[in-house]
């Protein structure tokens, strides 16, 4: 089977009427690590995993160095689409088969790792496998985490829809010499400016904020348009201020996508607003602008409004940018197959943030039909899928020739 036989095959484990659920540690997952090990093992290469639930497939090298890998993840968010994560994954292994059928074996392993949990559509934490095996999580906070059913990620791994069977478990995994991730772009911008391969610069930091609006609920046909303190209108203008903060910083994005309204009531004016705000960069300092200019906002518009705002941050990741020796060789290998390729910002967050902490990491994107993503109808052409692969096989053996590489510092 090729990348494109093998991926519609593994779109129908967990295939729902609207598109595809597989959440960490559920049947369907498990079912789908289990398609990839056996591929991976009738292709002839060696499959571990280690406690995290993370995949390990390995193409032994030359030499007895640290590997190279690459990988992405098989878990989806509910109802989300055949390549988000998959197409890493399926494809390294598809890339693995390319670098295996040449005459000469690479100096380094060449790994393609599976990694558990990546869009926390369960635990409550996303790029959990590669958190733990970067050693940002550490393996006893994972394990005591409780997803929504109540079950805990420990017992989840050892119950039937948690390891593997029939593949050693290990915790002793060495952090490899480079990580080159190959994801779908899951936006517009590859399409629209016609490039086949994206060579990632740097993934979005972001900071997601909770706000508590409270005015005063009261009749809609007998309060003054003067006497009022309407929370909805407040949240309005909110809203209009997180976007002109998205708007007045390059590569920068603020969203409000979620708000409740209380009461919600035709004739009642509106007494209390909670929202959610979602801000990314691919720098920090934009970041921290944007949340300086939303917190300014919230003063101005409480005092003009008089409601009482409360704003609180839920959520942090720093921006992780790519090593700019990987994006190079990228570059290099990128502009040979494609004469319209280009680099670009990831908005969406992936397991190479953890990878790039430890060791130097690149991604390799491919465009997006539509730029849809996380949706059932989630596409990328066959020939592109065709294409990254191939891209991602020339990274990987690039990497491997060049030792300067695989000693430089992130
Ligand atoms: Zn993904």
């Amino acid at each position: 089977m090729n990348i494109v036989d093998r991926l519609a095959d593994l779109a129908q484990i967990g295939a729902t009427a609207a598109g595809i659920d597989r959440a960490l540690f559920t049947p369907a997952e498990h079912a789908a690590r289990e398609r990839f090990a056996a591929w991976a093992r009738a292709d002839g290469f060696a499959v571990e995993q280690d406690r995290a639930g993370n995949v390990f497939v390995r193409l032994a090298g030359r030499e007895a160095l640290p590997p190279i890998q690459c990988g992405s993840h098989l878990d989806t968010v509910k109802d989300g689409g055949a390549y988000d994560g998959a197409y890493g994954v399926i494809g390294g292994l598809e890339a693995l088969r390319l670098i295996a059928a040449r005459a000469e074996r690479p100096l380094h392993p060449i790994e393609v790792v599976a990694w558990a949990g990546e869009e926390g559509s369960r635990f409550p934490v996303g790029t959990l496998g590669s958190s733990v095996y970067a050693g940002i999580t550490p393996y006893a906070t994972a394990a005591a985490l409780v997803a929504d059913d109540g079950e805990s990620f420990a017992d989840a791994f050892a119950g039937p829809a948690g390891k593997l069977t029939g593949v050693p478990v290990r915790d002793d995994f060495p952090p490899p010499a480079a990580y080159v991730e190959l994801h779908i772009e899951q936006g517009p911008v590859m399409e629209r400016s016609g490039a086949r391969l994206g060579i990632v610069t740097a993934i979005a930091g972001q900071r997601r904020f909770s706000v508590r609006i409270s005015g005063t609920a009261g009749h809609a046909g007998t309060i003054p348009m003067a006497m009022r303190s309407d929370a909805l209108a407040a949240a309005a203008d909110l809203v209009l201020a997180v976007e002109a903060a998205g708007r007045a910083h390059p590569d920068s994005v603020a969203t409000v996508g979620r708000l409740v309204v209380e009461p919600n009531q035709t004739n009642i004016v509106p007494g209390a607003v909670s929202l959610r705000i979602d801000v990314r960069s691919v720098d920090d300092a934009r970041i921290d602008a944007m949340q300086h200019a939303i917190t300014a906002a919230t003063e101005r518009i409480g005092a003009a409004r008089r409601v009482h705002v409360a704003l609180e941050v839920l959520e942090s990741r720093r921006a992780a940018p790519m090593s700019p020796v990987l994006r190079a060789v990228i570059g290099t290998v990128c502009n040979a197959l494609d004469p319209n390729a280009m680099a670009l910002a990831s908005g969406a967050g992936h397991d190479a943030m953890c990878l790039a902490q430890i060791v130097p990491s690149a991604m390799i994107f491919v465009p997006s039909i539509r730029g849809e993503s996380h949706v059932g109808t989630e596409r990328t052409a066959p020939a592109d899928l065709e294409l990254g692969v191939e891209a991602l096989a020339a990274a990987l053996l690039a990497v491997d020739r060049d030792p300067s590489l695989t000693h430089s510092v992130v």
